[in-house]
């Protein structure tokens, strides 16, 4: 049976912020998500302009290499808009944007990838992560300092390493071609998913859900029922065996609506329904920012992840030295509680007075003599013998002695 290609593309502002700084674009070809970053203003402007310069390369190319060329071209020339608009409009200062994007040739696809956007290819019910995020944390995976569930919640998680930007004029971008075939599912997104929806799930939904349309509207729910804090952008391509070439070109996010530089300033604040609904994850994030590679930057952050290291081993070490105070002085005070009880019992035949519990504690015995006797216990009635070998308790000091006292009167008028 032969298939046609087909792909969907969802934008969604989230739940939490005022504007959506990301873009997408799902063409003939073509695929891509951008997510913008950027002061109060900027980062829907870098997505937009990114997603319509490269949105230029979406063609039929004869070779991949050709189309891996065209992409990374497109995406350096789309660096260079960014560039120049920086430069007319001062306002936008800092403006950057993150670029992952696919072209189909025929039974290859070739990727191009700068930030912490991701493709994902599903094939045979598997999901794999084609791009490596460009990210500060993703650098402690990689170098073994951090697992991947520690970076998943570290606080500087929303740092990059590498983005488009009026930054860096010669920007380093990812590129490689893989197979693919009839069956594949392709999947573009912004964090604003990958960050907040686990892999297992967004696997699942991508195994479960047919059509493209309702796979990437069933992805951007699964993030807004995580409370949403991020703007949400998925793009899903299908592979059959004929490319959809009809497909008409379309823009998702803030590059489906004209460019405007008259940004809002003022972010929306939080409202009360959305902490609420989602009392932990309505907090909003740390603004995703892109820190260049200065001079000791990396040294710095490594640095800061020492100390935070060290914070914690010290917050432990304190935790468990309290801990063990507190076990010492329930042991103390117990011991001393013990101690403070008397009973009669027998020691080697005679009746004595004992100093502590009967009870042991393991091999640690909580009693000991405390003043001998010369009552002789077989010199006591059979009944006060069992009670004195049941052991009597006592009051205090004074009871035990008139005990005492009471059992040697009782055995000298036996004898
Ligand atoms: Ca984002």
């Amino acid at each position: 049976m032969v298939t046609t290609s087909s792909s969907a593309a969802v934008s969604h502002v989230g739940r939490i912020r005022s504007n959506n700084q990301d873009s997408a674009y799902s063409g003939a070809h073509l695929f891509l998500v951008a997510d913008g970053m950027g002061g109060h203003a900027g980062g829907d402007v870098a997505s937009a302009i990114v997603a319509q310069r490269v949105a230029e390369a979406d063609q039929s190319y004869a070779n991949p290499h050709d189309a891996e060329f065209a992409l990374q071209s497109a995406l350096i020339a789309a660096n260079s808009l960014l560039a120049e608009t920086v430069f007319e409009h001062s306002e936008l200062t800092g403006m950057g944007t993150t670029a992952s994007g696919m072209i189909r040739v025929g039974g290859q696809m070739v990727i191009a990838h700068i930030g912490d956007s991701r493709i994902y290819r599903l094939r045979d019910g598997e999901l794999e992560q084609i791009t490596a995020d460009h990210t500060f944390v993703q650098r402690l995976v990689d170098s073994g300092r951090i697992t991947p569930e520690e970076a998943a919640v570290h606080p500087r998680r929303s740092v990059l390493m590498r983005v488009l930007g009026d930054v860096d004029a010669a920007p380093e971008i990812d590129t490689k071609i893989l197979d693919t075939r009839p069956g594949d599912r392709w999947l573009l997104c912004s964090d604003g998913l990958s960050s907040y929806v686990a892999e297992e799930k967004i696997a699942s939904i991508l195994q479960t859900v047919t059509g493209t349309q309702a796979a990437a509207d069933r992805l951007v729910k699964e993030s807004l029922d995580h409370g949403a804090p991020d703007n949400v952008t998925v793009v899903i391509e299908d592979i059959g065996d004929v490319e959809d070439t009809a497909a008409g070109p379309l823009f998702v996010g803030s590059a489906a609506a004209p460019l405007s530089f008259e940004n809002e300033t003022a972010r929306r604040p939080i409202r009360l329904p959305t902490l609420l609904l989602h009392p932990l994850k309505a907090t909003q994030p740390e603004d995703a920012h892109f820190e260049p590679e200065r001079e000791g930057y990396l040294e710095e952050l490594l640095e800061e992840d020492r100390r935070r290291a060290i914070r914690r081993r010290v917050t432990w070490i304190v935790a468990v030295v309290v801990a063990i105070a507190a076990i010492v002085a329930a042991v103390v005070i117990g011991y001393q509680w013990t101690q403070s009880r008397y009973y009669v019992g027998v020691d080697h035949g005679r009746v004595a007075v004992y100093r502590g519990v009967q009870q042991n504690v393991g091999p640690i015995k909580l009693s000991s003599v405390y003043q001998p006797t010369t009552i002789e216990v077989s010199d006591l009635s059979s009944f006060e013998r069992q009670n004195v070998e049941r052991t009597i308790a006592a009051n205090d000091l004074r009871d035990a002695l008139a005990i005492v006292d009471r059992l040697q009167n009782a055995a000298g008028a036996k004898q």
